[in-house]
């Protein structure tokens, strides 16, 4: 989707709305907009607890979805912060376990220890993964800004020769994922494929096109070409047809994976077509930036977050 001239203006804006801590403080300690923005927040943000998530994870379970789930959070730059962080990720698998929630497990490497030490994010990623072995349950670590990946694919090939249920996602934007992907391809694991999510310098990225949505493509087959388990990560419909004109959904180890609140019609349709759906939930404190996030990249979820605002949010897995 190629935003037009307002949308990009509306798109920068609200980025740097979201990167600024004093609004974010701001509506965080107000009474008034706190809860006003919670509620246009409970469309893609589960909740703030992990029961909340489990909850919505075990509803969309019943109806034929695979979950993954995450605990919101980036760049922690603090040590007993990460460490937090990564017991919350413990205690999650464990609740996931308990309750019989065959969920992946998703999350920024930043969140557990990547911007303080990469060996923090390994030791803690390795932790992670013993207990994810515990419950049968998947890791997904995401990707972050291109300052981050040759660190975060450096911690993750590490760990996935150890553990073989991490994955990690990869960005068909960046000009340096068809040589990143090849030499994964040779790894244990799985891939998660996205378009990206952040501004890139123009050197290094492919911006929103036809061009990317081929390199997109591409990326998929070769995944196929080589066996290799891999998520499909867009909300984006005419990207979905074409993969399964050509044949892409027939084998089992491919699935589609879309954010939850976000086109659940799609997720339907997907599923009755046979096409295996993940659907990915999140919960958590730190919604403000996630909600931001979810308006910027796609400017007339504003129409549905100011309703919300107003009316309070729709049943929303009752939408998928
Ligand atoms: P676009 O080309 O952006 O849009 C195509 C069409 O999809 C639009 O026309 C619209 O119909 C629909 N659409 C797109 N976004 C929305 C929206 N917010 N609301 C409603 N409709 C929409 N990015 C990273 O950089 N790192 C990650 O680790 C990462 N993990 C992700 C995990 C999952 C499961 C998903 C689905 C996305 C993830 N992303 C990640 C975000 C991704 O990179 C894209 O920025 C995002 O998915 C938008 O691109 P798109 O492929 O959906 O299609």
């Amino acid at each position: 989707m190629e935003l037009s001239y307002a949308e990009k203006r509306f798109e920068n804006a609200l980025k740097s709305v979201a990167r600024n801590l004093d609004i974010k403080e701001y509506v965080q300690n107000s009474k008034d907009l706190y809860p006003l923005f919670q509620r246009s927040a409970k469309r893609f943000v589960t909740g703030e607890t992990r029961e909340e998530g489990i909850a919505v994870g075990a509803q969309l379970s019943e109806k034929g979805y695979d979950i993954s789930l995450e605990f919101i959070g980036e760049n922690t730059m603090e040590r007993e912060a990460c460490r937090q962080a990564k017991d919350e990720f413990v205690t999650m698998m464990q609740a996931c376990g308990h309750q019989n929630l065959r969920s992946r497990i998703s999350f920024d490497l930043s969140h557990i220890g990547l911007s303080v030490d990469p060996e923090l994010a390994l030791e803690h990623l390795l932790e992670m993964a013993a207990e994810a072995e515990r419950y049968d349950l998947s890791l997904m670590i995401s990707m972050e800004e291109s300052g981050k990946t040759d660190d975060i694919l450096e911690v993750y090939k590490k760990a996935v020769t150890q553990y073989e249920h991490i994955g990690v996602t990869l960005q068909a934007q960046l000009h340096r994922t068809l040589d990143d992907l090849q030499e994964l391809l040779t790894y244990p694991g799985a891939v998660r494929l996205v378009k990206g999510a952040y501004q890139e310098p123009e050197e290094l990225h492919i911006p929103r096109s036809e061009t990317l949505d081929e390199r997109f493509m591409e990326l998929v087959q070769l995944c196929i070409q080589a066996d290799f388990p891999v998520s499909v990560a867009s909300h984006d419909e005419t990207i979905y047809q074409q993969l399964m004109k050509r044949g892409c959904f027939e084998h089992s180890y491919v699935e589609a994976e879309l954010l939850y609140g976000i086109r659940p019609d799609v997720c339907r349709r997907l599923k009755e077509k046979g096409v295996p759906v993940r659907v990915y939930l999140t919960y958590g404190q730190e919604w403000y930036l996630y909600l931001v996030h979810r308006i910027a990249e796609y400017p007339p979820n504003i129409y549905a977050a100011i309703t919300d605002m107003i009316e309070g949010v729709e049943d929303i897995p009752a939408l998928y």
